[in-house]
């Protein structure tokens, strides 16, 4: 067994306020020389080993004014049972700080930062020796002369870098010091790397901003701002959305609206007024992102409702193939205010059946088909009658002595037609089943007198009740049941989707004479101008009842469905409709999905399944606020007029007065000078363009037409539902338009054909609170992105946009993320540490200039050690960007520069910076590597906190001159930092020593590792040696426990490692006395005449002349 000895000297700095409390009870020693059980982790995170609770409990109680002495008894420990173990330790680590009698493992150092896994967001606190600081603190708070005798030759740092961010007011600062100095502009400007286009998906301009557009937006400036540092011309521009139905409802003067006002709300007032509250909402959100630190053309940002935005999207209308668009029929929904609704069965006169069907034959003189309905308003837009082919069906006969004509009188709601008064030889077509029931319902007998199936009834004719037309019986689908009605359903293409689907399949004509205020309108002839659900419903079933077509009719309580918007009831209404038939480039557009990287890669399924399935595009909308589907109807015809040359003209007109021009505009004058002698024959159309055709059309709007990007763009970044929206309506658009396997009216971009407007896409979840549960107010758990960066009413937790980028950086945004006060109060607490650590590195270079710089092969072993970690981190940080894998590079910073390099380097880079003389070559080499630290770190985190980032920039001690040789004045002129090939280059086998002396590793066997360090007890070179390392006065190591006295060394535990493998530690007194000016123990102390409480070091330190800036502290 190989065993250490090591005397050693803590102080601390007591911010743990038990430990004080308890100290203060204690008058009978110096609390410098205190330690706590904070600091027993903390020895084990940096020997990396394993403890047990019983080890802290012996050094709390060990009380006395003398150094802590730490002796170590290891036996064979190798990396690899470290490593097994280090999933747990985060975990450990946690329920220690819960309860000091768990079990504890320790936080282990991990060497190479590319195995690292894990979030770890407990990080322990800095608790090491701090003496030199505290001694010179003492001084100057007037307390023991004799402390502060060499104060002025300790070198402390020193900067005017705030340890605390003060946000609220920071980092507006540095945002105008950005905007003053052009920053973005310029840099994007200079950068020779080839350009780099993110191209911005357009928010909506409908309300405030919540975290998800945070997210969004973060997302997108990381990844520019490190394209910045990487060489790249930088363009962003950011959109919005401004049309459509929401921003027409949402400036509320609309729905507030009265009757008589909403009738003066001409088109253009309409139109005025929606673009206001979308222009003034646009300026808000853009208040809003620039406050996150979003860089961008901000002053030339892309709106849907500018003139050449909307233009560009008529050209790309123009440009969807020949055949694409076209009018059909669909259905819609529109609002209407009436709920209760008589219930009439009607029976239609049978006219001919097929040759085929001669079982009618003795029928056909009267008989009728008996149908239900609960809309009868949809009777005059009956195109058919509809059977099952499967069902049985009967023709019955109805017994007119069974016919009781007072029926009526019994129930006023509820009366017989005059067909059954009237007819002595009625006959009937019923389903069979439902023979029965309806003898019950209607109050008569039937005779069933034959049947036949559905199919035998299929193409006979009847005579519509109203109109006198012919119509066909059809083989509806399975809707047709006989569960209720009389299974023969009527049939309206107009009015619902099934008949629709119905009226497709026999080419039926689609009427739908019904207005969007459900007003029947003049095709309906008698009815024209009578309200569908009022007195129009009323008027139909009278009409019917005049022309013996009705058999009974009943009260019924009316299931229509709602409307979410108005609350009202709504009908289905077939209008002309423009599709944008996707057929025809299905395959391109699946083609040009699998040429596209996807983030995550599942996205591909996701967008190739939904465009797989994806039926053709309705692309219009019966609403004002929008850009108008530039097409002319011939007055009589109603044929529409829409070509090359029509479309263009338009299109020349809104480039210059924007889409207000169609609706202000004559018919002749918005037609092309050929067609002005028949405009007199059109009309316009009235139809907008759905908003997805708006912001589906970014591509050939801006990324097409703005100087500095490229189409298609490299890369698309927006939340996972736009795989239904966003990024599926720009894939259709640009295919459609630019596919080399349809025809086009006009193709512009030669270059291009059939691709999506990506090279790149990266989807992100939905954000989440703390609990997993979606945002909502009536919950109470909304994060308002302005409240985390401002704070409150009274600015209280106002954590700056810095802490929520750090948020955004932390979170694996593939999948939902979560955010809420617990999440943030630690990143807030990492990005203390961050700053502390920074700070540290800019305090301890107030001295340091580029000449000063140790060449490498000149730097202590340590050094070079701590380069190649910093190297290796940096590159790993690299790759995390490359990858999109932000997560990844928040842990690696969080546990290399806030728990490692604080805890190992930092530390015991002190006693040389601070007491190691301003000029001696181990401060210097010390300084070389932290410059190459803040150097390296301030640029690496600079994408994610950029405000950190330029805050350390703008306090850096000397200027920074990049590779290209210009001054870098703020950080992101200054580049990413140059891949050191040197400082990689480390030896392994020193990695590997260097890496497990900071956990203790040795093999009891392994003597050459055993006599390495004993030679390092007494290196030459100050900065390696073991003692420093281990910040302890002395080190010893043992060859065994077996000369070793207990009573010399009152604190000691064993420790299990894995593999039964024991460690021991014990910490005992030092030898030797306290050297007063770095406050190592020493037998030196006392030995020399001009300096007697001095050690060696510090005495040939002010034995040296003081240079000025020493003396000056
Ligand atoms: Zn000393």
């Amino acid at each position: 067994m190989s065993l250490f000895k090591g005397g050693k000297k803590l102080q601390m700095k007591l911010d743990d306020n038990d430990i004080v409390e308890k100290l203060n009870h204690k008058s009978d020693f110096d609390s410098r020389y205190w330690i706590t059980a904070e600091d027993i982790f903390l020895l084990c995170n940096l020997f990396d080993l394993c403890i047990f609770a019983s080890i802290m409990s012996i050094v709390c109680q060990f009380v006395g004014s003398w150094p802590l002495r730490l002796l170590l008894g290891i036996q064979a420990l190798s990396l690899r049972d470290c490593s097994s173990f280090r999933n747990t330790t985060a975990v450990s680590l946690l329920r220690l700080r819960r309860s000091s009698s768990a079990k504890v493992l320790s936080l282990l150092h991990v060497t190479c930062y590319s195995t690292c896994s894990g979030i770890e967001y407990c990080s322990s606190s800095k608790r090491r020796s701090r003496g030199p600081v505290m001694a010179a603190k003492g001084k100057s708070e007037g307390e023991k002369q004799e402390d502060g005798k060499y104060k002025h030759t300790i070198d402390l740092p020193r900067t005017a870098f705030g340890l605390r961010a003060n946000s609220v007011v920071r980092e507006p600062e540095i945002q105008r010091l950005w905007d003053e100095n052009q920053v973005f502009k310029r840099v994007a400007g200079r950068n020779t790397g080839g350009s780099f286009v993110l191209h911005d998906g357009p928010p909506y301009a409908n309300g405030d901003l919540h975290m998800g557009h945070a997210l969004n937006k973060i997302l997108k400036d990381i990844i520019n701002r490190y394209k910045l540092l990487q060489n790249f011309q930088v363009h962003y521009v950011p959109g919005w959305d401004c049309h459509g139905l929401p921003i027409e409802l949402k400036g509320k003067f609309l729905q507030s609206m009265d009757q008589d006002a909403r009738k003066e709300l001409t088109p253009l007032k309409l139109r005025a007024k929606a673009a206001k509250f979308a222009k003034s909402t646009v300026k808000n959100q853009m208040t809003a992102f620039k406050r996150y630190g979003i860089w961008g053309d901000w002053d030339h940002p892309y709106l849907t409702l500018d003139p050449e935005y909307e233009a560009a999207q008529i050209e790309v209308f123009a440009k969807w193939p020949c055949k694409g668009i076209s009018t059909e029929a669909g259905n819609q929904f529109i609002g209407v205010p009436h709920l209760e609704l008589p219930l009439p069965r009607l029976n239609w006169r049978l006219v001919s059946a097929p040759t085929s069907c001669t079982v009618l034959d003795d029928f056909i003189a009267n008989l009728g088909l008996a149908i239900w309905t609960t809309t009868p308003w949809t009777i005059p837009a009956n195109a058919a009658v509809a059977v099952n082919s499967k069902l049985q069906y009967a023709v019955v006969e109805v017994d007119s002595n069974s016919v009781d004509i007072n029926a009526s009188s019994v129930d006023k709601e509820k009366r017989l037609g005059n067909v059954l008064k009237e007819h002595a030889k009625l006959h009937l077509v019923v389903a069979l089943d439902l023979v029965p029931t309806l003898e019950a319902k209607w109050g008569v007998k039937l005779i069933v007198k034959t049947t036949l199936t559905g199919a035998e009834l299929e193409n006979c004719r009847y005579v519509h009740p109203i109109e006198s037309r012919e119509c066909p019986v059809v083989i509806g689908g399975d809707y047709i049941t006989t569960e209720s009605g009389t299974g023969l359903v009527h049939t309206a293409p107009g009015h619902g989707q099934e008949d629709y689907v119905t009226g497709l399949k026999y080419g039926l004509p689609v009427l739908s004479p019904v207005d969007d205020e459900g007003i029947f309108t003049e095709e309906a002839g008698q009815f024209s101008g009578l309200d569908v659900l009022g007195n129009g419903n009323i008027a139909v079933i009278e009409c019917l009842d005049k022309n013996s077509s009705m058999i009974m009719v009943e009260p019924y309580k009316h299931k229509y469905p709602y409307d979410w918007r108005t609350k009202k009831p709504t009908i289905f209404r077939a209008t002309e409709q423009w599709f944008a038939s996707v057929e025809g480039f299905r395959n391109a557009a699946m083609d040009s999905i699998s040429q596209v990287t996807w983030t995550p890669p599942q996205a591909q399924n996701r967008i190739s399944a939904m465009t797989s399935s994806r039926s053709d595009w309705c692309i219009s909308r019966q609403r004002t606020w929008g850009v108008p589907i530039p097409v002319f109807y011939h007055v009589e015809s109603k044929e529409p007029l829409m070509n090359e040359e029509t479309i263009d003209h338009i299109k020349s007109i809104i480039s210059q007065k924007g889409s207000d021009a169609w609706w202000y505009m004559k018919v002749e004058e918005l037609l092309p000078e050929k067609y002005r002698n028949e405009a007199s024959n059109y009309v316009k159309g009235t139809d907008t363009m759905d908003v997805w055709f708006d912001s589906g059309s970014s591509w050939a709007a801006v990324l097409a037409k703005r100087n500095g990007l490229t189409y298609p763009a490299d890369l698309y970044l927006e939340g996972t539902d736009q795989h239904r929206g966003w990024f599926q309506s720009s894939l259709l658009t640009s295919i459609a338009t630019n596919g080399d396997e349809v025809g086009y009216f006009v193709t512009l971009y030669t270059n291009v054909s059939g691709k999506a407007p990506y090279y790149g896409v990266i989807t992100h979840g939905f954000v989440l609170d703390e609990r997993g549960f979606k945002m909502s107010k009536s919950l109470g758990n909304v994060v308002d992105p302005r409240t985390v960066i401002e704070g409150g009413k009274d600015q209280k937790d106002s954590f700056g946009a810095d802490v929520l980028r750090l948020w955004v950086s932390s979170v694996d945004y593939t999948g939902d993320v979560l955010i809420g006060p617990k999440v943030l109060r630690q990143m807030s607490d990492i990005y203390r540490k961050l700053r502390g650590t920074l700070r540290f590195l800019l305090g301890n270079l107030h001295d340091w200039k580029a000449d000063y710089d140790v060449p490498y092969t000149e730097l202590p072993m340590i050094d070079q050690y701590a380069l190649f970690q910093l190297e290796s981190v940096v590159k790993n940080i690299k790759e995390s960007y490359d990858n999109y894998q932000f997560f990844k590079i928040f842990q690696i910073i969080q546990r290399f520069v806030v728990v490692d390099l604080s805890n190992f380097y930092l530390d015991v880079a002190k006693d040389r910076l601070y007491v190691g003389g301003n000029t001696s070559p181990t401060r210097r080499s010390c300084q070389t590597v932290l410059a190459a630290h803040l150097l390296s770190i301030v640029r690496v985190i600079a994408p994610i906190l950029p405000h950190l980032a330029e805050d350390v920039w703008q306090n850096l001690p000397f200027p920074f001159t990049a590779e290209d040789g210009h001054t870098a004045n703020f950080v992101f002129e200054s580049r990413w930092p140059v891949l050191n090939e040197r400082h990689l280059a480390f030896p392994e086998e020193e990695v590997n020593f260097w890496g497990t002396i900071l956990e203790v590793y040795l093999r009891a066997s392994d003597v050459g590792l055993v006599s390495r360090l004993v030679d390092m007890c007494a290196s030459e070179n100050d900065a390696d040696t073991l003692h420093r390392i281990f910040l302890t006065s002395q080190v010893e190591i043992l060859p065994s426990l077996e000369n070793v006295s207990e009573d010399d060394i009152p604190c000691t535990g064993e420790y299990l490692m894995e593999n039964n493998n024991k460690v021991w530690i014990g910490v005992s007194r030092a030898n030797g006395l306290k050297c007063e000016r770095c406050w190592n123990f020493s037998l030196q102390v006392s030995t020399y005449d001009d300096h007697p409480s001095l050690c060696g070091r510090c005495h040939s330190v002010v034995s040296q002349p003081i240079p000025a800036l020493a003396a000056a502290s």
